[in-house]
């Protein structure tokens, strides 16, 4: 395998031999265009049809149908995050060449010439990710010959410690310190105490159960004169499986005596609503690296709804009421499949751009909503981040071969304040509509575009990206150069970022510093970079 060179002029020079401009590189130096969403003036049977069932509603929506109707058509999709991206020319070194990938069209039929691109999954393949990288040239690999490998499991040890330079898989060591219920909760309580409740309050409070369940019942006892309601959850589970709500403590107390263990949250029962119907986002979070750590959210999302008019007093059996999972609504006699993606403000599930654009017209202050969710993303992604940096550090080669993709689940409440439900390990990337396909088509293929793939002419060259985690190259020696190098790789990553906007590092990076158990020097580099 590589071995890092002894200096920076070997390395560059090497670069500039491997590097050769080609129009794969033109084009990512282009901005990045979508195609234009259109909306005809006809109005489609099946889209009539939706929305006459809607009009059966009373909701404020339709009082503002019509105007919400040509707002959206002329929604503006193109619209990318402001990013600053400086000026990488400076530093003499030469831009490293990545495949783009473009969005799955949902073809059956691929045919693949195998042009040295491989994929392997660690699971049973995903049609989504499967589709499009075969349609973006992979084949599928029954070896170790490959570049991506995928899985919507946990990764065993042994295939991260054989990564080679040029391998991306699809999850970090130790994620699920934030993706596990009990796991979130247990980190994001510890910063709570360690960093001032103020500043993490955006969970629901919780118990696991049953280790916590004399201070629950202590707790409790303060508040029962109010009736708080309670959710329970299996701590692993997913698909709103398992789940009770109640206010009723020996509910709660019954489940003692099953062997599972449970998180039990308190419920919050004034969330916002949308045509009387309690909904919740779906956010797409990338990290790209840990370290440096790199954490992206994606412009486009889903807004999920629940199919019965939602009322705090309402049985709370009925999970149709209460819960907003895609998986328990779809099984309502008025859940309503979307079947234009272009309309993706009707049925069930809506677009987030298109839940923004109704939350605007609205007069709902939907950039501070928006603002806090970012907030807690990061501060959510930062109450693990050393547990990943150092799993990675004793168990990856290479500071490039991970990446992952949360499911981040966020309910606004009628004050407009975000909590965090949970952070998913392996977001659904099932299509079972139109509107799916879009919105996760050109999310993983902005992902796959932003990780960098490396193209097989590079795979052997040596790069600083080539360095091992666990190798003794001199950093202090090559400081320099090496912090050119890492400034030059965020900043072309921030170049293929697509609908993926950077959320940290940004200009105010320096606000989060205080919540880190150690101040990473590749953090440190790129906040003072940024200032
Ligand atoms: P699962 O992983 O089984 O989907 P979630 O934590 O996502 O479990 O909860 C399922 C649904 O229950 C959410 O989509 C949301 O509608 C509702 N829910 C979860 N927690 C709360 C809470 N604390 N207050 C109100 N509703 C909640």
């Amino acid at each position: 395998m590589n071995s890092p060179s002894d200096s920076i002029d070997d390395i560059i020079s090497l670069l500039n031999k491997h590097y050769r401009p080609n129009s794969n590189q033109e084009q990512q130096s282009q901005q990045y265009q979508r195609p234009k969403p259109s909306i005809g003036n006809v109005m489609l049977p099946q889209i009539k049809q939706q929305l006459n069932v809607l009009s059966a509603i009373p909701n404020t929506y339709n009082n503002n149908q019509d105007k919400f109707k040509r707002k959206a058509a002329s929604l503006n999709r193109q619209q990318q995050p402001k990013q600053q991206i400086k000026d990488t020319n400076l530093f003499q070194i030469p831009m490293t060449r990545y495949l783009t990938f473009k969005p799955y069209s949902g073809s059956t039929d691929i045919i693949i010439n195998d042009v040295g691109y491989y994929y392997k999954f660690g699971s049973s393949p995903i049609k989504l990710v499967k589709g499009l990288l075969e349609e973006n040239g992979f084949k599928e690999s029954n070896d170790k010959n490959w570049t991506m490998y995928w899985s919507s499991c946990a990764i065993k040890s042994e295939i991260y410690t054989n990564l080679f330079a040029y391998q991306k898989v699809c999850h970090f060591p130790k994620s699920y310190e934030m993706t596990r219920k009990d796991l979130m909760h247990r980190n994001i309580s510890k910063m709570q105490i360690n960093h001032g409740f103020i500043n993490f309050n955006f969970i629901p409070k919780t118990y696991i159960l049953p280790a916590e369940m004399s201070y629950f019942l202590e707790e409790h006892e303060k508040i029962k004169n109010n009736n708080p309601v309670y959710i329970c959850k299996p701590h692993a589970s997913s698909q709103g499986k398992g789940i009770f709500i109640t206010d009723k403590i020996q509910d709660i107390l019954n489940k003692q005596n099953s062997n599972n263990s449970y998180v039990v949250s308190h419920y919050i029962d004034k969330p916002l609503l949308i045509n009387n119907l309690k909904f919740d986002l779906r956010i797409y979070v990338a990290i790209s690296c840990i370290n440096p750590l790199r954490i992206y959210i994606y412009q486009d999302g889903l807004a999920r709804f629940a199919t019965e008019a939602y009322n705090s007093d309402s049985v709370k059996q009925n999970r149709f009421v209460h819960l907003t999972n895609y998986s328990v609504n779809k099984d309502s006699p008025n859940f309503i499949a979307n079947q234009d993606p272009t309309l993706d403000y009707l049925g069930s599930k809506w677009s987030l751009l298109a839940l923004r654009e109704y939350l605007k017209l609205n007069k709902i202050n939907e950039q501070q909503i928006f603002e806090r969710i970012e907030d807690l993303i990061i501060k959510t992604i930062i109450s693990v981040e050393s547990a990943i940096f150092q799993a990675c550090e004793m168990n990856v080669p290479f500071r490039s071969n991970c990446f992952s993709l949360f499911g981040f689940d966020v309910l606004v409440d009628s004050l407009l304040k975000p909590w965090l439900l949970e952070v998913n390990f392996s977001p659904s990337l099932n299509i079972d509509a139109p509107l799916d396909l879009k919105i996760k088509g050109e999310m993983l293929a902005d992902l796959f575009t932003l990780i960098g793939i490396v193209p097989l002419d590079q795979r052997f060259s040596q790069d600083l990206s080539y360095v091992r985690n666990q190798s003794n190259y001199d950093f202090k020696k090559h400081q320099q150069e090496f912090e050119k190098y890492i400034i030059k790789e965020t900043e072309e990553e921030l170049k293929r970022s697509r609908g993926w906007k950077r959320l940290y590092p940004s200009d105010s990076s320096s606000k989060y510093t205080k919540y880190f158990e150690s101040d990473r020097p590749l953090n440190a580099l790129l906040r003072n970079y940024y200032k």
